[in-house]
């Protein structure tokens, strides 16, 4: 029997970049499959179905929640966001690694159902850093990046929950870490 892949999850507050590091990661490890959320939030300018999230609406989440076709969800800044069940245990059962970019409920949630899950925190520098980027972004409004940013002091309080934590100063740095943490442990 061939060998069940491994699920890796990577939480961090908002701002945190780790978007960014994610997709650098599927850049250079094609092999990787990141696993595309629903979301009942709003579709940003540039943002695609299906290739960044399943937008959907509110009921249409709550239908997707009863039926148990999420793996894990969680509400966030006011909108509801799930990893899709089915995809991620076909690829695992396939062997392949899958990767959930989540926040720390999800990621909570995660440890009760794949004990076994790689679970990575992404630190900003520090506090201010965080604050300028999440504006810098200018994608939020005033409301929405008041709630990111107590968000995100909560979610950093809890970075010692996971297996590892990695400090997203420089990016390539932080992906090198990201890179020994996830191909190191036996893949
Ligand atoms: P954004 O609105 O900036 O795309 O995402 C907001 C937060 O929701 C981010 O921390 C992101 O990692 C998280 N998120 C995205 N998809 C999911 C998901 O499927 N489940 C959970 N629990 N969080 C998610």
């Amino acid at each position: 029997m061939s060998k069940a892949g491994k699920l890796i999850v990577v939480t961090g507050p908002s701002g945190v970049g780790k978007g960014t590091l994610v997709r650098l990661l599927l850049k250079r490890h094609p092999q990787l499959y990141l696993s595309i959320s629903t979301t009942t939030r709003q579709p940003r300018p540039g943002e695609v179905e299906g290739q960044h999230y399943y937008f959907v609406s509110q009921d249409m989440f709550k239908q997707m929640v009863s039926a148990n076709e999420l793996l894990e969800w969680a509400e966030y800044a006011g909108n509801y966001y799930g990893t899709p069940r089915k995809p991620v245990e076909q690829h695992i059962k396939r062997g392949e690694s899958v990767l959930l970019e989540i926040e720390l409920e999800g990621a909570r949630q995660i440890q009760q159902t794949f004990a076994n899950a790689l679970r990575i925190f992404i630190l900003p520098p520090n506090m201010a850093e965080l604050e300028q980027r999440i504006r810098r972004r200018g994608q939020d409004n005033q409301e929405a990046i008041a709630r990111r940013l107590e968000r995100a002091k909560a979610e950093i309080e809890a970075a010692d929950e996971f297996d590892l934590q990695i400090f997203n100063d420089n990016l390539e740095d932080a992906l090198v870490s990201l890179e020994a943490a996830i191909f190191t442990k036996q893949m």
